[in-house]
């Protein structure tokens, strides 16, 4: 299978089986998806969204928000990890928000990452998501089941992740295919042992047609059916912590107890 057949069957794939793929993160403007993403780091959504509820309720607005004091935002973010420095973050970023940028979060990659706490990944999700501009974020789950399937090959940072898949991925689809991949990688593809048993995209991995094919042989088990391409068409909740995303109502019942090995 060549390089684009592959991106080509996933690409199909996802849009047959998660057609509505989003960020899980609760938000309701551009200012609560930065504060949001900004403590995303190191965290899962859930816990971001069990903690912002409160922020937004005390600083509605990134005017209130830069008059906070770190005394009076840290007990709000405590339970998040790196709470100091988040917290510092959040209130330098304001800050600089209504001084440079006249009260407007602003929505280039350029001028976002000038904002403290912000990076090209987070610049990145903030720009996709707001505008679905072709920007690719690539965080964990992106990293690594990128390279599980074949997508990306040899890529030894995030950024030639990124590169490897803006060169396949449509312009159009770049936004979505974001959430598609981190979605894949948070229930279907995790990180100690995929569920390939469980994964449409069998027919297209190249770890799962290597590492886990030969494993299965070798222990005499039966190959797992590549031809399953089940038909759930749910749309993903955007609540947080539900583990009922579509990526995972896409997936095929478990056929056979397989524990491939870990990538890297
Ligand atoms: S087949 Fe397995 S390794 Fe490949 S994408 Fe699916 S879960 Fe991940």
């Amino acid at each position: 299978m060549t390089k684009k057949e592959r991106f080509d069957f996933v690409i199909r794939w996802f849009e047959q089986h998660v057609p509505d793929a989003e960020t899980e993160l609760v938000y309701d403007n551009p200012y609560e998806l930065l504060v949001a993403v900004i403590l995303s780091a190191q965290c899962t959504d859930k816990r971001v969204n069990m903690t912002t509820p409160a922020i937004f309720q005390r600083y509605p607005t990134v005017e209130k928000l830069a008059t906070a004091t770190f005394d009076e935002l840290f007990p709000l973010i405590r339970s998040i990890s790196y709470p100091n420095n988040k917290t510092k973050h959040l209130i330098g970023m304001a800050e600089k928000v209504v001084h440079d940028f006249h009260g407007e979060i602003p929505h280039t990659v350029p001028e976002l990452i000038t904002l403290p706490g912000v990076g090209r990944k987070t610049a990145n999700v903030i720009t996709s998501v707001i505008d679905h501009q072709p920007n690719m974020a690539v965080d964990t789950h992106v990293f690594r089941v990128s390279a599980r399937i074949g997508l990306t090959t040899g890529a030894k940072t995030p950024l030639q992740t990124e590169m490897q898949l803006l060169k396949y991925i449509p312009e159009d689809k770049v936004h979505i295919a974001h959430h598609w991949i981190i979605l894949h990688g948070r229930y279907i593809c995790v990180a100690r042992n995929p569920r390939c048993g469980e994964c449409g995209l069998r027919p297209a991995c190249k770890y799962y047609n290597t590492v886990v094919k030969k494993e299965l042989e070798a222990r005499q088990l039966p190959l797992l059916p590549s031809h399953v391409m089940p038909a759930a068409k749910a749309k993903p909740k955007k609540a947080a912590g539900k583990e009922t995303t579509a990526a995972k109502k896409a997936a095929t019942p478990k056929k056979a107890a397989v524990k491939p090995k870990k990538t890297k």
